[in-house]
């Protein structure tokens, strides 16, 4: 039975004497008088404690027992266990550690609500003889209430009024109660489809549910009353994956909250990156379940890292296809060969593209959401910062030779396919990108309008080159290798060198690499590459075992071995530095040396900088001679003028004429790299003399020679 001391209104019943009738917080004292008189009060005072208050007004509130409506949920425990040990769950320790425990320590669920709004409890009690009876359609309702109930509101107020006469005589009424709103968002599985009143065939073919996602906290919310209802309704489960997303956090890691003011509004990375920047941070920064800070500056360094880099590359294809009026599938197009025998660098980025999309098509069919989109980001930072860079020149020149077709269609290919890839994480760009490119293009009629009715893209294993793959990464490591090797030597890429030597670790690699030998020169900016298996006189080592570490293991053989490993330096050297173990042979014993034992001098040649990893070595040579010197300044005019023209606004194709005053040396190599330098920056003509009125000028001191460069359009130079 339930006893209650206190009524509704919070005042003591009439079997509490003396304070019947009181509001108990006004009891308070007297009762602790009433305790002192009789000689019981133990001790007075006062203490902070919890306490509950009305959210909204924050009025105190007394907890109070009352008789409601529950489904007996315990009842079906096992059940609820068992079908749970069927969902796969991500993370996977939720079905047994958060969910899990929840259901094995299952209580009953409390359905009824005391309040107005709500789904109305169906059960019509009679006002004699309290029998009831649960309803369990309009058509049953209508029956017995003989009324129609056609277009009828089945909310309170106008569901009250609906009654019938119960057996006895009495007129069955409705209970007051509405239903917790849980059990509304647990029957969403039948309640969209109307079943199983209507759509049999619809729910039979989508129950139970691929996937569903929330976050975390909806483990006793959504995630339960979804699997209960199914459970109680069905005995099995209601969906197969559960993707559980963790909260997200101020930049400094804190839960957000309004009384701290920590909280970032959506509103302000949305306006400052856009919705697709936010989706792609959110996706890339952590995994799903795990939590993650949010901030526009966060939101605002994925945005510059990814989508930035992406919309760049797009650019970079759409300004050029629109110079040379290249579209898909036209005569140019329909000319250029099939992907296998294009340029080595395509068939690179081709077979990266359909590893790629072998790689997200799998990932995200094992809900691997975050390591699939990272490995978007890597391709997209492969085809911005190597494939487009190292092609650049391709896209530029202006003969319309089979390998400039070659090159569009290979970029268009990537970027449509990375358009297909991208749909499900960042839906705005992909489609803009895929109805200019795909939709917009005149031969492409027949195409779907969005990204969004196409299908996924699907990986063409036939195009996929492993060892070109693994190849490629390895030039991409030398060439790192060289421009580490050229910054200690405080050497401008743009500054072109005699040669470099690249010592590789096998005969193998030796033979693999020759083919991107030309690509390593040139990225380099070396006049000559070599590829070597010994660095010969490049570097020598210098072993130095560490008395500190060895002295103290080996004690009295420790200068044995010194002497031995110093007298091997150039054979342990390079493994050493390779983080290899090494072994010496000291009075006829083996010691192991290993790298942190012992300090590997490296020895530079003279006139050579050298930088080494993982035993890979790439040496350049840093004595310019005066040919190399003279081609180093007209380089780095040719960067000046090229700046010159984007300040100037110019169009990209807009040919110009350069002029240009300079004396002593920078003069003479004006005279000498003339064509080279119109070339590069589309100068009809090198003028030298005062530049015309009007022209974009700028003053430039190159490795401290003065020159004064202006440029202006060739066809407004025509046209005066
Ligand atoms: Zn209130
Ligand atoms: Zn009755």
């Amino acid at each position: 039975p339930v006893l209650q001391t206190v009524d509704a209104a919070g005042r003591f019943i009439d079997a509490v004497q003396p304070w019947a009738g009181m509001f108990v917080k006004e009891a308070d004292p007297l009762i602790e008088e009433a305790l002192r008189e009789r000689g019981v009060l133990y001790r007075r005072g006062r203490y902070t404690h919890t306490y509950p208050f009305c959210w909204r007004c924050h009025w105190p509130l007394l907890y109070y027992a009352k008789t409601t409506w529950l489904i007996k949920t315990t009842a079906i425990r096992d059940r609820l266990v068992e079908t749970n040990q069927e969902i796969q769950w991500y993370p996977d320790h939720i079905k047994d550690g958060r969910f899990g425990n929840w259901l094995a320590n299952n209580i009953d669920w409390a359905l009824g609500r005391e309040r107005y709004w709500g789904t109305p409890l169906p059960v019509w009690q009679c006002d004699r003889c309290a029998e009831q009876v649960c309803i369990g359609s309009v058509a049953e309702l209508e029956e017995k209430s003989g009324r129609s109930l056609k277009g009828q509101d089945l909310h309170r107020p106008y569901i009250d009024e609906v009654t019938f006469a119960c057996a006895c005589g009495g007129t069955m009424r409705r209970v007051p109660e509405v239903i917790d709103t849980w059990f509304d968002s647990g029957s969403m599985p039948v309640a969209q489809w109307h079943y199983p009143f209507e759509n049999k065939d619809k729910f039979d073919e989508q129950h139970p549910a691929d996937f569903i996602s929330e976050a975390v906290d909806q483990t006793r919310g959504w995630f339960y009353s979804l699997h209960a209802i199914s459970n109680l309704l069905f005995g099995e489960k209601t969906f197969k994956n559960c993707l559980v997303l963790g909260l997200v956090l101020d930049a400094e890691g804190r839960k957000m909250s309004k009384s701290e003011g920590n909280v970032v509004s959506p509103w302000e990375v949305l306006d400052a990156y856009g919705a697709d920047a936010m989706r792609w941070y959110l996706y890339t920064a952590a995994a799903p379940w795990a939590e993650k800070r949010f901030s526009v500056e966060l939101v605002g360094e994925s945005f510059r890292k990814f989508l930035l880099t992406l919309w760049n590359t797009y650019a970079f294809f759409v300004t050029y296809a629109n110079i040379d009026g290249w579209t898909p599938g036209d005569g140019d197009g329909s000319r250029t060969a099939p992907a296998k025998e294009r340029p080595l660098l395509d068939r690179w980025i081709l077979s990266e593209l359909n590893t790629l999309v072998e790689a997200v098509d799998t990932g995200l069919a094992n809900y691997d959401i975050t390591g699939s989109a990272r490995r978007i980001a890597e391709f997209v930072d492969d085809l911005s910062n190597w494939y487009v860079r190292r092609s650049r020149r391709r896209f530029w020149k202006s003969e319309h030779d089979a390998d400039k077709a070659a090159a569009y269609a290979t970029l268009y290919e990537c970027l449509t396919t990375l358009a297909g890839l991208l749909a499900p994480y960042t839906p705005f760009v992909a489609d803009e990108i895929y109805r200019n490119l795909v939709a917009g293009a005149a031969a492409a009629k027949d195409a779907p309008e969005s990204v969004h009715l196409t299908s996924f893209p699907a990986a063409d294993p036939a195009l996929v080159d492993r060892e070109l793959m693994a190849d490629m990464r390895l030039a991409m490591r030398l060439v790192s290798l060289g421009h580490a090797a050229r910054n200690k030597a405080g050497l401008k890429v743009r500054q072109p060198l005699a040669e470099a030597v690249v010592r590789l670790r096998t005969p193998d690699e030796q033979a693999r690499l020759a083919r991107l030998q030309d690509l390593i020169a040139d990225e380099l900016n070396v006049k000559a590459l070599r590829l070597v298996r010994e660095e010969g006189d490049l570097v020598t080592y210098l072993v130095r075992p560490q008395p500190a570490i060895l002295g103290k293991k080996y004690g009295p053989l420790f200068p044995k071995i010194r002497a031995a490993a110093m007298e091997r330096s150039a054979e342990l050297g390079p493994r050493l530095r390779a983080g290899q173990v090494v072994t010496v042979a000291v009075d006829g014993q083996q010691v192991e040396l290993a790298p942190e034992e012992v300090e590997v001098q490296l020895v530079e040649k003279e006139g050579y900088s050298v930088a080494e990893e993982s035993g890979y070595l790439v040496a350049v040579s840093t004595v310019l001679g005066e040919a190399l010197r003279r081609e180093g300044l007209a380089r780095e005019v040719v960067r000046r003028i090229q700046t010159m023209r984007k300040d100037a606004d110019f169009r990209i194709e807009e040919p110009i004429v350069t002029y240009y005053q300079a004396a002593g040396e920078m003069r003479s190599v004006l005279e000498e790299w003339a064509d080279y330098i119109g070339q590069e920056t589309l100068s009809r003509r090198l003028v030298e003399g005062r530049p015309p009125e009007g022209a974009y000028v700028e003053q430039h001191r190159v490795d401290g020679q003065e020159v004064t460069l202006g440029i202006v359009q060739a066809s407004e130079r025509a046209g005066a």
